[in-house]
């Protein structure tokens, strides 16, 4: 790959809340009596339930290949990962050169056309104080029953559900996005914003985790901030104040301008 230069980063950032319950799943407890069917991932350290990065990039590049109308039974463009995970990836280069999803999301570093992945999202830890008041079954979750229905003896099967209960807070998420120059002087990288705050929209329409089409996962973006940073210097855009997903949308072309003019060198 010829010269790759970094212009900067660009960093969305903000607390997510739960609108309703929120399973994302984690190792379930075995045979241990008392053990849940269906637990929530956890912090190791502090035994509270968190959002791993990769589950709100993986949701987000999801929702983005389908807005985009991939298809995922063309071999040409889709790649495992993992056991039941197929992604859309652009094999051919004058298709990558096109795609907004796997530059900004990532494709296997083997392929030759692969330019650095744009998008860093870090895990989001709970604020357990967001509960206080809330009913909880165990540390900072709910214990939901449901039944699901046996297709063949149309048995009712009990089994349980642990869910994060509405109105948790997990503040601080850090969406970040690394503009490059390729060579061109960094053409068509700041573009890659609008990329990013279209896929927020689109989890914030569809679910996070397990369970969304019975009305868990549903999760909002809140009190939002944008900045970028250029060597060691970091520059706030807009104030302070916390931004809605709706609002920074709504400025998206006066984001992107206020970027490329903060990172373009002079
Ligand atoms: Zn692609």
């Amino acid at each position: 790959m010829a010269n790759i230069k970094l212009l900067g980063r660009i960093f969305i950032e903000g607390d997510i809340k739960a609108v309703t319950g929120l399973h994302i799943g984690g190792a379930p407890a075995g045979l241990n009596i008392g053990g849940l069917d269906n637990p929530v991932i956890r912090d190791p350290k502090t035994r509270q339930p968190f959002i791993p990065g990769s589950s709100l990039k993986g949701k987000m590049r999801s929702l983005s290949e389908r807005a985009r109308g991939f298809d995922p039974d063309d071999r040409q463009q889709t790649q495992s990962i993992g056991r039941d995970v197929r992604i859309h990836v652009c094999r051919e280069p004058a298709a990558y050169a096109e795609c907004n999803v796997c530059q900004v999301f990532g494709i296997p570093g083997e392929l030759d056309h692969a330019t650095p992945t744009r998008l860093t999202v870090r895990d989001v830890f709970l604020d357990p104080e967001s509960l206080e008041g809330a009913h909880t079954d165990f540390l900072s979750t709910e214990v939901k029953w449901e039944a699901s229905i046996d297709r063949i003896t149309s048995a009712a099967v009990p089994r349980q559900i642990e869910r994060v209960p509405a109105g948790a807070v997990f503040p601080d998420f850090e969406i970040i996005l690394s503009a490059y120059d390729l060579g061109g002087g960094g053409q068509g990288e700041f573009d890659h914003i609008e990329t990013v705050l279209t896929a927020m929209q689109l989890l914030e329409d569809d679910s996070l985790g397990g369970l969304g089409s019975r009305g868990s996962g549903k999760i909002q973006f809140i009190e939002m901030r944008v900045a970028a940073r250029r060597g060691a210097e970091r520059i706030e855009y807009g104030g302070d104040e916390g931004k809605k997903l709706s609002d920074l949308i709504g400025a998206r072309d006066e984001i992107v301008a206020w970027v490329r003019d903060t990172l373009t060198p002079r």
